[in-house]
Formats: structure tokens, sequence, C-alpha cells
């Protein structure tokens, strides 16, 4: 039985705001909900599975992920999500880019 403050230090620390609220979120719906995976996908978003799912969680759950596109995964700074050319995507604000040097893409 795990839920999610168990697992924000499973994602960067810029999304803990987002998990918070998702957390009270859920509790609203089902006291007891239960986390399977908290994780960054391929895709730099933010994923968050449950056990027994239902579509109102589900709604819950999707808000959370939109919100991690728009939010750095380092410190909760307004950002881009893009891919940071070593194969993979992330989501990062201006200071936690690794590629700052393209100012143009902003
Ligand atoms: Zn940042």
């Amino acid at each position: 039985m795990s839920q999610i403050p168990d697992h924000c230090g499973d994602v960067g620390p810029g999304w803990g705001g987002i998990l918070e609220a998702l957390h009270q979120r859920l509790k609203l719906i089902d006291k007891s909900y239960t986390v399977n995976k908290v994780f960054t996908d391929e895709f730099g978003i933010l994923r968050v599975y449950l056990v027994n799912e239902t579509p109102e969680m589900w709604q819950c759950i999707t808000d959370a992920e939109d919100r991690s596109r728009h939010t750095c995964e380092e410190c909760g700074s307004g950002a881009r999500n893009f891919n940071s050319g070593s194969g993979g995507w992330m989501t990062r604000c201006r200071t936690h880019d690794p590629h700052i040097e393209r100012e143009e893409l902003w």
C-alpha cells in the first residue's frame, strides 16, 4: 500500500507541488487509493499509475500530467517540453535547459 507522498522522490523535485495537489484530489475520491508507479516517461512527462483507477481518478491524473508538460521537473518554474538531443525528452525551464545556448528555440 503506497500513496503519492511515498513516490515523490521517483521524479524530479519540481513536480512535488503537482503530486501533492493530485494526492489531495485522489484522497477526496478514495482515501485508500493505491499507487502502482510514478515516473517520468520517454517524452519527459509525469506519469502516475494507480491500482484500480476509476474514470474520475484518471481525470485527476490527466490534469496533473498536463501540468507537468509546462513545469520544470527540477525547480517547478514555467517550462517547455523538448527533445534533449540525446535520445530523450525532458521538461525544463530556461535555467535547467541543458541546451541554453540554443536561445532561438525560445
Ligand atoms: Zn528549472
